[in-house]
């Protein structure tokens, strides 16, 4: 049994966040410090620690989520100038919360290479 973590306890509203799209599969709220002037977070209402975990996971739950990314990234109006999807994994990846999430930034034009 994975831990709870933050992100468990919004997905059962025991802790409030900016919800910005919902359906079966995932769930999209907005970054308590955004890195961008669009930072949304969705994850999966079935729930995987990090992505590396995808690589076990029945395809359809993987096609679900890459699927809602998509969605939430098109009802935020970011598909006419583009956007970028992080995920972070593990230590080196600095992931700090042990609950799957895409970051959705937007709004400016990124940089590369990230740091
Ligand atoms: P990670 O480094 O794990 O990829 O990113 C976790 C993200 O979750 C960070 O960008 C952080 O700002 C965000 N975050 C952490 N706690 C909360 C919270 O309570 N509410 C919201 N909306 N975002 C959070």
């Amino acid at each position: 049994m994975s831990e709870e973590t933050i992100f468990d306890k919004i997905l059962k509203n025991e802790i409030p966040s900016e919800k910005v799209f919902e359906n079966e599969h995932v769930l999209a709220f907005r970054d308590i410090e955004p890195q961008a002037p669009i930072h949304v977070l969705v994850i999966p209402k079935r729930k995987m620690e990090s992505f590396a975990d995808l690589a076990d996971a029945d395809p359809r739950d993987v096609a679900a989520f890459m699927q809602g990314v998509a969605r939430v990234a098109r009802e935020l109006g970011l598909d006419e100038n583009g956007y970028r999807v992080v995920f972070n994994t593990g230590r080196d990846g600095l992931q700090t919360v042990q609950y799957i999430h895409a970051h959705i930034l937007g709004g400016r034009s990124m940089k590369w290479p990230p740091g």
